[in-house]
């Protein structure tokens, strides 16, 4: 797995094509997904419900970067059970869900990928 070009949003298998039609992983547009790449056809959606695995990729995005935010807030001085730590760790991982949601299915789609088909 080439973790530049998943953060580049290329196909995994050739790493020519788009995975998504936005190339800004963090645009709050609606994630419109490519069917296959348009430079060697891989099929993206495998099968029905293929990216319900993501699920679990975005769940352990978000838990590491709420996890990281509260470890940041805590070593600049912000109590643990501060009210303060809990709301800046539910907005980050708001604002960081289209980017969750990308990288997820990135992720998941490099996995399967690489491991059936190589
Ligand atoms: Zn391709």
């Amino acid at each position: 797995m080439s973790l530049i070009h998943l953060m580049q949003n290329k196909c995994p298998k050739c790493h020519q094509g788009q995975v998504f039609s936005t190339t800004n992983l963090f645009s709050f547009r609606p994630a419109k997904m490519q069917e296959e790449c348009s430079h060697c056809r891989q099929n993206f959606s495998k099968e029905p419900g293929f990216y319900w695995g993501a699920m679990y990729v975005s769940y352990g995005l978000a838990t590491l970067e709420m996890a990281l935010a509260y470890v940041l807030l805590i070593s600049i001085g912000i109590d643990a059970f501060d009210f303060l730590n809990l709301a800046v760790c539910i907005a980050l991982v708001l604002v960081l869900f289209p980017f969750n949601f990308r990288m997820a299915r990135l992720i998941w789609l490099y996995l399967f990928t690489n491991l059936i088909e190589s």
